[in-house]
């Protein structure tokens, strides 16, 4: 379901294990900076960050440089800058358009049915749990036919209705 670990994901994880290995909280910058990037990181990955958080993120990490007491406190935040930098669109597709170009965070995968693909057998939105399938079996020679559409802000990304459409006509983005 996931392709390759995006840049979000991956500084995120980094970050997790200098503060689960390394963090001692002998100066307060590190310490108390910690908790907020983090956070920043897990709205990035859940679609609630905005582009704003992302400078935050910059300044957070740009202050902790210069404040912090050892090496291994600035390395972090000088590894999160620097991907920050890199790959400043994938930041900006996470926070923006709510969307991992990687599909490596779950929380942002969209669903959604080809109508090219779709036979309108209905299967997606009998499985759907959460009611975010719309649409009613295909009658042929009818012109008022009401295709099979997910709406996405009720979509839960379980994955349930991928396992029943035969003709693979759900995509995930
Ligand atoms: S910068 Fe270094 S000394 Fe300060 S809290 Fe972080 S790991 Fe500890
Ligand atoms: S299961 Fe597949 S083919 Fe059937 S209605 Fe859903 S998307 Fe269309
Ligand atoms: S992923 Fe789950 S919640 Fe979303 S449309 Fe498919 S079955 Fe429904």
């Amino acid at each position: 379901m996931t392709g390759t670990t995006c840049a979000v994901t991956q500084a995120y994880e980094e970050y997790l294990a200098f503060t689960e290995e390394r963090l001692c909280g002998r100066c307060l910058p590190c310490l108390t900076a910690a908790p907020l990037i983090i956070d920043i990181f897990r709205r990035l990955r859940q679609g609630t960050a905005t582009s704003a958080d992302i400078d935050q993120l910059e300044k957070i990490c740009a202050e902790v440089f210069i404040t912090a007491l050892c090496k291994h406190g600035q390395k972090a935040v000088e590894k999160i800058s620097r991907v920050i930098s890199d790959y400043r669109t994938t930041f900006e597709t996470h926070a923006r358009d709510k969307r991992c170009p990687e599909r490596s965070c779950e929380k942002l995968l969209q669903y959604a049915i080809n109508p090219g693909r779709c036979t309108g057998c209905g299967k997606c939105r009998e499985i759907c749990p959460a009611g975010a399938i719309v649409g009613e079996p295909f009658i042929p020679f009818r012109t008022d036919n009401h295709p099979y559409v997910i709406i996405r802000n009720r979509c839960t990304r379980c994955g349930l209705c991928l396992t029943v459409c035969e003709e693979k006509a759900i995509e995930v983005a």
